[in-house]
């Protein structure tokens, strides 16, 4: 319901003129790749709100934002007032309370706009996902609104300099002391990391294993928590990356999410999300690269005719759509799946997680291949959707761990 009223109200901004990226959002709606295709029409109406925002908002700063390494919190926060930061967080603490499908479609319109700031905030929402679900009635009333608001920003820590794919080796340790926890370790390559407020941290309370993990939320300003140097990145670089150190940083004991030992149970049920709103965010910037490579085909002449005309050309483009339809395809069946809680729903995340991602960086790829040597020039948009989705096959699980995760779920059978 909060929606309908946010949606209306930002349908009639999006009336305006949109520039560019608009004008190539509606030749693709008009075709077979058409990302609303086969939607509800309230699916359809927060869609375009999305693609308003993302071409209003987004496009026009994405380049800057990569450029200059812009984290652009007052853009987060406009998003946010869409209901963008909360999408699939309940609507008593501020969520707008949205399916998964729902949030894939918002993910994947908004991508088009920033890959980059899209994939940060699919973070943030698979945070307050997780404290709105496995916290308790007065943890969800104290993180969840301002979350929502996006006044304040989260970030997800699990990987360690030493645990990566290995996540359920991590060795952050929280040791209880009274009221408190005492966390000690650190964490690498965390999105938002010294930037945003809230840190959903999974550490050890335990033996060794996954079931001596459990997860704390941890807030800006706790002393013994420091951040290392901002990474420097291929691209998602409208995000700072950084490590997030704990020295005897004193946690009380009413910030742990769960029970003792159900850490690595919550953060990996965030993270079936994560994938399917990560690869939703390659969908986008395969789609968005799809009309570049269409339009560039079309004004660009080689040899007295339009690059178009040349069927060689023209196959690879009804390749890319054909990927692209059916990576989306995967996308959205996953996350239907998750949604209705489905036994086969980890293995459908994962793979969809795997095809995507993989699909929409060869999409990406060979777009930027039609464009020549202008698609290697940062003027390009297309270089930069490359450049972000690249990390999409490394995080939230390796596309390797993908192929072990689906694996399992067959032999196991
Ligand atoms: C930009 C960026 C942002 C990130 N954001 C976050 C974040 O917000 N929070 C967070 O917790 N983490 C984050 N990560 C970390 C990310 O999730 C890890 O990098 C990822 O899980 C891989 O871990 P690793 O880098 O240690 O690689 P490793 O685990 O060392 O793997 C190296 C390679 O070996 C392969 N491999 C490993 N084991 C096997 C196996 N058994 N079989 C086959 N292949 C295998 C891997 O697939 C990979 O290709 C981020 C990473 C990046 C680059």
């Amino acid at each position: 319901m909060a929606w309908s009223g946010r949606c209306a109200a930002a349908a009639l901004r999006g009336a305006r003129a949109w520039g560019r990226w608009q004008a190539l959002g509606r030749r693709g709606a008009a075709s077979c790749i058409d990302p609303s295709a086969g939607l509800t029409e309230e699916q359809k109406e927060f869609q375009k709100v999305a693609f308003d925002f993302a071409a209003k908002e987004m496009a026009p700063h994405m380049a800057e934002w990569d450029e200059k390494e812009i984290f652009p919190v007052e853009t987060l926060r406009k998003a946010a007032q869409l209901g963008f930061g909360g999408i699939y967080v309940k609507p008593d603490v501020g969520g707008s309370g949205l399916s998964r499908l729902d949030t894939s479609i918002i993910f994947e319109a908004l991508s088009t706009g920033c890959t980059s700031t899209t994939a940060y905030i699919s973070i943030h929402n698979m945070c307050a996902w997780m404290i709105d679900t496995f916290g308790s009635e007065e943890q969800r009333h104290k993180f969840c609104p301002s979350l929502c608001s996006m006044e304040k920003l989260a970030s997800y820590c699990l990987t360690e300099p030493g645990s990566g794919s290995d996540a359920a080796s991590l060795l952050t340790s929280a040791r209880r002391k009274g009221d408190a926890y005492v966390l000690n370790g650190s964490k690498a390559f965390i999105s938002g990391g010294g930037d945003t407020d809230v840190y959903v941290v999974m550490c050890r309370t335990g033996g060794p294993g996954p079931k001596g993990i459990s997860c704390l939320v941890l807030e800006k300003g706790t002393p013994g928590l420091s951040f290392g140097k901002k990474e420097r990145k291929v691209g998602w670089n409208s995000q700072p990356t950084r490590a997030v150190i704990f020295e005897d940083c004193a946690v009380p004991v009413a910030n742990r999410l769960g029970a003792e030992g159900q850490g690595f149970g919550i953060a990996m049920k965030g993270l079936n999300g994560g994938r399917i709103n990560i690869a939703s965010c390659s969908l986008g910037a395969a789609h968005a690269s799809v009309l570049l490579a269409q339009e560039h085909l079309t004004v660009r002449k080689q040899f007295g005719e339009p690059l178009a005309s040349n069927q060689y050309l023209q196959f690879r483009l009804a390749e890319m759509a054909t990927r692209l339809v059916a990576a989306r395809l995967m996308v959205r069946n996953a996350a239907q799946a998750l949604q209705e809680g489905r036994e086969d729903a980890v293995a459908l995340c994962s793979m969809a997680k795997l095809f995507a991602t993989d699909e929409c960086f060869a999409i990406c790829n060979q777009a930027l291949q039609m464009h020549g040597g202008y698609g290697y020039l940062k003027d390009y948009a297309v270089q930069q959707f490359l450049r972000d989705i690249r990390v999409h096959q490394i995080l939230e699980g390796t596309n390797e761990v993908m192929r072990m995760i689906v694996a399992r779920s067959l032999l196991q059978e």
